[in-house]
């Protein structure tokens, strides 16, 4: 699908070129804030599976620029943007050109909690994919499911106090935000699948870095055992939450978990190597705080966490069974009266197509359009077919 069909079928795909944003993702983030101030007090942030770097744009512009966003007036938006049409192409509407998308996006007001913050603020990103430079934030390209991570990560975090030696780091984060997805495949248990080790990856990286009380949100796809997320992730925070953005298409699986109160458990050891898994059933804090939840954690003497799902196996099942079943509150989040993600909008036809915010460094598909050109182009994809058998 070209462009100019896409700018014509999401209006937040539109609107984050028209207002700056690198993905149309910043609107999941800045909605997620909306519902849990997400910012408040945080300095420092860890931005996993970050690129293109619309979630660290956001985190730019309220921790460094000290912006704040807090709920969008969407009534005005909408009249800023009156030229997109719900339904059928408009060319009726009022002819304003759109303004072209800008480097930065259009300032807002400044007088915000984290107003004139920066200093202290420390912001790292990390993602498979090269992300270009943004202001404030440390970029690192890496897998966050490999053990190799956790270093570079960490000396990111304290350029001038890292010590190799150590798995965690002297001054942890408030707040780690995890957008990771993989390659969709449409079989839905796959993508499902994969989906859930990169958010386990997410949260054993969490795990060396977050502060007692800190914050940790990340994607889920919202499968039938998802459940049982929720309760592994209760085991190691006070409130669990799911959330689903206006942004968020509401055909999709996806939706996000936001954790609060970061408890780790007494003596607990964070380490990508012994990642957190399911272990030994050893009833917890997690009781003495009064909440029924069927998993629950134990440390080992070397300091390994290991989370049990239930005395029998760890089938979901075992979850439902005995009305021991721990659900996590859902909230959609996101004024009601902002666009809606899963319908169609249309542009007048004098509207023009607008240039991504920031094309892609190093697109998977870039090999192959460095092939098309040295093949002729359009031509070469004839001459390309026409080898065929
Ligand atoms: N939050 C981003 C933004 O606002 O621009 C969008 C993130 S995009 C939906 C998902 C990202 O997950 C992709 O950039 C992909 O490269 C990254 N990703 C997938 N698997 C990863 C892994 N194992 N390690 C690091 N990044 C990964």
């Amino acid at each position: 699908m070209g462009k100019s069909s896409k700018d014509k079928r999401d209006a937040y795909y539109r609107l984050a070129k028209e207002e700056g944003w690198r993905a149309r993702s910043a609107y999941k983030l800045l909605q997620l804030d909306e519902e849990f101030n997400l910012f408040e007090n945080v300095t420092r942030v860890v931005d996993l599976c970050a690129a293109p770097g619309s979630w660290s744009q956001v985190l730019s512009r309220v921790l460094i620029q000290g912006e704040r966003f807090g709920r969008a007036d969407w009534e005005e938006k909408q009249k800023e943007t009156r030229h997109y049409t719900q339904g059928t192409a408009d060319n009726s509407a009022p002819a304003v050109q759109s303004p072209q998308a800008t480097a930065e996006p259009e300032k807002k007001e400044k007088d915000g909690k984290n107003s004139k913050s920066g200093g202290g603020v420390r912001i790292v990103a990390i993602d498979l994919q090269p992300m270009s430079p943004l202001e404030g934030v440390t970029t690192l390209r890496a897998d966050i499911t490999h053990p190799s991570t956790i270093p570079l990560m960490l000396k990111a975090l304290d350029p001038d106090t890292y010590d190799p030696k150590s798995s965690s780091t002297s001054t942890p984060v408030d707040l780690v935000i995890s957008d990771g997805a993989p390659d969709v495949t449409g079989l839905h248990d796959l993508d499902i699948y994969v989906q859930s080790q990169l958010l386990w990856a997410a949260l054993n990286l969490a795990l060396c870095v977050l502060k007692p009380g800190g914050k940790f949100v990340a994607k889920i796809f919202r499968g039938k055992d998802v459940d049982l997320l929720f309760a592994q992730l209760k085991i190691v925070f006070e409130r669990v939450r799911v959330a689903k953005p206006r942004s968020s298409r509401a055909s999709s699986i996806e939706a996000f978990v936001v954790c609060e109160g970061f408890c780790p458990p007494a003596g607990f050891k964070a380490s990508l190597d012994t990642p957190l898994g399911a272990g030994t059933l050893i009833p917890d804090s997690a009781e003495s705080r009064g909440e029924e939840i069927k998993a629950s954690r134990r440390i080992r003497d070397d300091g390994v966490m290991e989370i049990d799902l239930g005395p029998e196996d760890d089938e979901a099942d075992d979850v439902e069974a005995g009305g021991q079943r721990w659900i996590a509150p859902f909230l959609a989040c996101g004024d009601l009266s902002a666009y809606d993600a899963d319908a169609t909008y249309h542009l007048p036809k004098d509207r023009v197509s607008l240039d991504p915010v920031q094309p892609p460094t190093a697109p998977p598909y870039k090999r192959a359009l460095e092939m098309r050109k040295l093949a002729g182009g359009a031509y070469g994809k004839t001459k390309g077919r026409e080898a065929q058998p």
